[in-house]
């Protein structure tokens, strides 16, 4: 058969290199096109050594060049392209079919967009793209007739979960509610005195999973939470009151589709991306992702307990968003991904995060997203906003 051409968003991130553990262990069936990357050139290089696509992208012309020499001087026959742009054009690349989609943040949304309307098999790791532009994104999948396949492990655990043509709402197809799990992050049960004192170091380790800096604080405050909730509603039709959140610290069960018959559906699994992305490569077919078997005897037991929204307070902003629709969820990531990114370099504090988000959402109006400039405006609007708070003594 001929392999499948792939082009990798994020290649050198966490679900980047998860990406092309899998397409690694499968030469006959995957080949890569093209791999970008942000800054990091010296992980592009390796990954350029290793799996020689036709492309490698850079943010800037200077790291570009550098890598061109580097490849050069390996044997390496990459073309190095730069720029916004080119990540546009390695997503709709004629020779590309499937292209993963796992960049992180709201740079994620052009190329993730290019790649839909270009009629692709589009793996989606960006969350925050889809957050951002819901509507306009499920629409171009539907109109260019792109494959939309979920690899947050959540949707992806409820992707399996569904009856295979599942438009339409959930009530159509007898489900009667989506339980979205949580793990509930590091800082599960703990008080509101010691999150205030929570540091970035002890927000990045996670307990269960292994990932970039930016979706681990997501995790800690429970935005990502948030805005998988989001991601939920525009997946599979779904209303905000109709998706249930669960912590479940095990992180073993994925998520669930619980039907009106009284059925209950789950895919377990180890918390391990490789799952979710090999099932997105392979669809509808299963292959190997070099992920163990579920030991259900070494996990025991499985628990389960309400989300605390009074302590996490961005789980509520985020449906309080999607309730408001229009480019309310655009204003809510762009917000975050600044108080992230300022918590991160230590200029904000833990619980401050939800506050900054907060206060932006109170001074920006809602709009209706009917197009891509009205978001796009909204998510500078935000950042502007965020950051002259930031600035404020
Ligand atoms: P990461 O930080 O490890 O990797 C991000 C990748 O994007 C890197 O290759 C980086 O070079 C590139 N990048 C960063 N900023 C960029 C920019 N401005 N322009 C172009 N490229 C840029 O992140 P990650 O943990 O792999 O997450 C990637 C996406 O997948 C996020 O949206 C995240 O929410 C989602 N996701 C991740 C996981 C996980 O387990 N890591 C699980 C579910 C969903
Ligand atoms: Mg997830």
């Amino acid at each position: 058969m001929t392999p499948c051409r792939v082009t990798v968003l994020g290649a050198t991130g966490s679900i980047g290199t998860s990406t092309l553990d899998v397409i690694g262990r499968h030469p006959e069936r995957y080949q890569v096109h093209a791999l970008t990357a942000h800054r990091s050139g010296e992980a592009l290089l390796a990954l350029c050594r290793r799996h020689r696509p036709a492309v490698a992208v850079l943010d800037t012309a200077a790291d570009a060049a550098w890598l061109r020499g580097r490849l050069a001087a390996a044997g390496v026959a990459t073309e190095v392209w730069s720029g916004p742009d080119a990540l546009v054009a390695v997503a709709e690349a004629r020779e590309v079919d499937t292209v993963m989609s796992a960049i992180v943040g709201a740079a994620g949304l052009l190329p993730t967009l290019a790649a839909v309307k270009a009629g692709k098999r589009v793996l989606l790791a960006n969350k925050e793209a889809l957050v951002m532009s819901g509507a306009l994104f499920m629409d171009a999948v539907a109109r260019h007739g792109a494959t939309l396949l979920p690899i947050d492990s959540e949707h992806n655990a409820i992707y399996q979960c569904l009856p295979i043509e599942h438009r339409g709402g959930l009530d159509r197809h007898g489900v009667t509610q989506l339980l979205l799990t949580a793990s509930g992050g590091p800082f599960r049960g703990w008080s509101q005195a010691q999150l205030a004192a929570v540091s970035p170091e002890q927000a990045c380790a996670h307990p269960n999973w292994s990932m970039g800096r930016k979706i681990s604080v997501d995790s800690a405050t429970l935005m990502n939470k948030g805005l998988e909730l989001i991601e939920a509603c525009w997946l599979f039709d779904a209303r905000p009151e109709q998706i249930q959140v669960v912590v479940h610290p095990q992180s073993v069960i994925h998520s669930m589709a619980a039907y009106a018959d009284g059925s209950v559906l789950a895919q377990l699994g180890n918390p391990d991306m490789r799952t979710p992305i090999a099932y997105g490569l392979a669809w509808p077919e299963r292959v190997d992702a070099g992920v163990a078997a579920l030991d259900l005897f070494a996990v025991a037991r499985l628990d389960f307990e309400p989300a605390d929204e009074q302590r996490f307070p961005c789980l509520r902003l985020a449906r309080e968003a999607m309730e408001a629709g229009g480019t309310a969820p655009a204003v809510l990531n762009a917000a975050n991904e600044v108080a992230v990114e300022a918590f991160l370099a230590g200029q904000l504090g833990f619980t401050a995060i939800a506050e900054l988000v907060a206060r932006v959402r109170d001074t920006l109006p809602v709009t209706p997203a009917e197009d891509l400039e009205t978001i796009l405006e909204a998510d500078t609007l935000a950042r502007r906003a965020a950051q002259a708070r930031l600035a404020l003594p």
